[in-house]
């Protein structure tokens, strides 16, 4: 499926109103690559990979991320100020603009496909200002063949212009940069920002909204992997929790990282044809898989490196969040194609810095559907006069960013799905155990493996009342004992040796969640409701 041989084909970027381009037409990764340390615009590390930075932008701007209010999506969006509408002649005003902007310049262009499943499949053409950005197309899109290349035909436009700044005045943006849907005309326009997750999350969104509106299929924010009995697993969770991490698994083939479908034909399918792993403080030593991926063809972003190209992963001058795509092939275990059966196993990934959720317990359906509503992981904030506290963070679906309809509708789909496949769900806090920021630590990744592989090998069944016990709070099922894991881990509270300051976190934490579950209580039945923590400070 892979192609890196040229091709003879050209297209015309005047349809798209970009004139008198130098285009560069679906380049191979190694083309771009050199054409990018040509240009000053990257350098290669030791490791062979391209690093470059992206710039202003080194994570998503959702303030900034707009849907065009037409005919398709004024009745079907769930607008606010996570789908936040723009005008439609406001669009068309500054998508001139922005094809102004790339004539006369030397552009990028890069044909490739979303979603592995044939009966799903769309085909992209992703324009792009800078030669690393399309080799970052490359490397998270579906390749086509040459013979598919040969047929294209671009159901959705990715134009994306990282120098072009809008003016907020004018043009009906928020500020300079922009990452705007228009559902009738397909098309994602990008500009301001360099910052490559606007062009892969750009594309989920639609895929969000169009899987479920006009396919029967549930689009998720999760990664998943297959087990050598053909057993899938699926991993949910917000940004940090552990998803890319906890997928790559030598034991297990990947299907993808982060991006997934689930439709009525009892599969699931990778939208993507690579990852976007984090890289802060990685090492060989602890994800070996992800470190040695990073290598010709990989592109690293905003990390530190030595005169020697050695990057220095601890680095976070420049930012937290540092980040390596590569080409889904740089694993070694993978399923080709992407696409497993029915999930046997849900995790719920959430990084919990106040420490107080269990590090794994199993759900009943109705708290299945309360947790995937409520989103629920923590940030941990700034440090003012060494004050460190944890913010809960609640996103809908574990993705509201990414979601154009009412998480409600989501839920449903993956209520009935969850309900008909009979799929165990759990719930497993990758943050802190001891305490909370500050206090605790971050649970030990290989703690956390090895309850998920307990979870896998079938080892932690709760056949029997005795094998677990009943949160107090949150009214979870926790497992007394899981092999490879030291038991006192098991129980949070225990882990802080001091009863009292663990309950008054957790009721930190559980009225949190019912005040953030308030807005959704009235689009929800009493089952789920019900799926809530049991306790709460009044
Ligand atoms: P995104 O949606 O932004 O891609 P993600 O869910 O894929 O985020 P990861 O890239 O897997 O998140 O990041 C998890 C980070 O947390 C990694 O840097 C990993 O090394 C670190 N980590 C530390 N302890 C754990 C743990 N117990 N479980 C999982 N990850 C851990
Ligand atoms: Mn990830």
């Amino acid at each position: 499926m892979d192609n890196n041989t040229q091709t003879t084909k050209t297209i015309s970027l005047e349809r798209y109103g970009i004139k008198n381009a130098k285009l560069y037409y679906q380049l191979s990764p190694e083309e771009l690559h050199e054409i990018s340390i040509k240009k000053g615009l990257g350098v290669q590390a030791s490791s062979g990979a391209l690093a470059v930075n992206t710039g202003e932008f080194t994570g998503r701007s959702p303030k900034d991320r707009f849907i065009v209010k037409d005919d398709i999506t004024k009745d079907r969006v769930w607008w606010g100020n996570i789908n936040i509408p723009f005008d439609a002649d406001k669009f068309d005003k500054l998508y001139s603009k922005v094809v102004n902007y790339l004539s006369n310049k030397e552009i990028f262009v890069r044909d490739s496909y979303a979603c592995a499943d044939e009966n799903y499949k769309l085909s992209i053409r992703v324009i792009n200002e800078y030669p690393w950005s399309n080799q970052f197309a490359y490397n998270m899109f579906l390749r086509p063949t040459d013979e598919e290349l040969n047929n294209f035909n671009p159901q959705w436009t990715v134009v994306n212009a990282p120098g072009f700044m809008a003016n907020p005045d004018v043009d009906g943006t928020r500020q300079h940069n922009f990452a705007i849907l228009d559902f009738s005309k397909k098309i994602a326009l990008i500009g301001g920002t360099g910052y490559t997750g606007e062009i892969k999350k750009g594309i989920f969104s639609a895929l969000n909204f169009i899987l479920p509106v006009f396919k029967n299929t549930l689009p998720m924010h999760c990664s998943a992997n297959v087990g050598k009995n053909g057993d899938t697993a699926i991993f949910f969770g917000l940004s940090g929790t552990g998803k890319t991490t906890l997928s790559t698994d030598p034991n297990r083939s990947l299907i993808g990282d982060d991006e997934h479908g689930w439709t009525n034909e009892n599969t699931v399918f990778n939208f993507e044809g690579g990852c976007y792993a984090k890289v802060i403080n990685l090492s060989r030593d602890k994800e070996p898989e992800i470190y040695d991926a990073i290598k010709k063809g990989a592109i690293l972003e905003n990390v530190i490196l030595d005169d020697n190209g050695v990057v220095d992963f601890a680095n976070t001058t420049i930012t937290q969040n540092t980040r390596v795509s590569y080409p889904i092939h740089h694993i070694e275990n993978i399923k080709v194609p992407s696409i497993g059966k029915n999930p046997k196993n849900i995790f719920f990934l959430t990084a919990d810095a106040f420490g107080v959720i269990p590090p794994i317990s199993k759900l009943t359906p109705s708290q299945a559907a309360y947790h995937f509503i409520s989103g629920y992981t923590a940030k941990v904030a700034g440090t003012e006069a060494g004050v460190v506290e944890p913010v809960p963070s609640f996103s809908a679906c574990f993705g509201a960013p990414f979601m154009p309809l009412h998480p409600a509708k989501y839920a449903e789909m993956l209520s009935d799905k969850m309900v008909k496949s009979g799929v165990n769900v759990w719930l497993v806090n990758t943050g802190w155990t001891g305490g909370p920021y500050g206090v605790g630590k971050r649970m030990e990744l290989k703690y956390t493996r090895a309850m998920i592989n307990a979870v896998l090998n079938g080892d932690l069944g709760l056949y029997n009342y005795d094998d677990y016990h009943i949160h107090s709070v949150f009214g979870v099922a926790q497992p007394r004992t899981c092999p490879g894991v030291p038991t006192s881990v098991l129980s949070p509270r225990a882990t802080w040796n001091n009863d009292e300051a663990y309950y008054t976190t957790a009721f930190k934490l559980t009225n949190a969640f019912r005040e953030n579950f308030k807005k959704f209580e009235a689009h929800c039945s009493e089952e789920i409701r019900r799926g809530g923590p049991q306790r709460y400070a009044f």
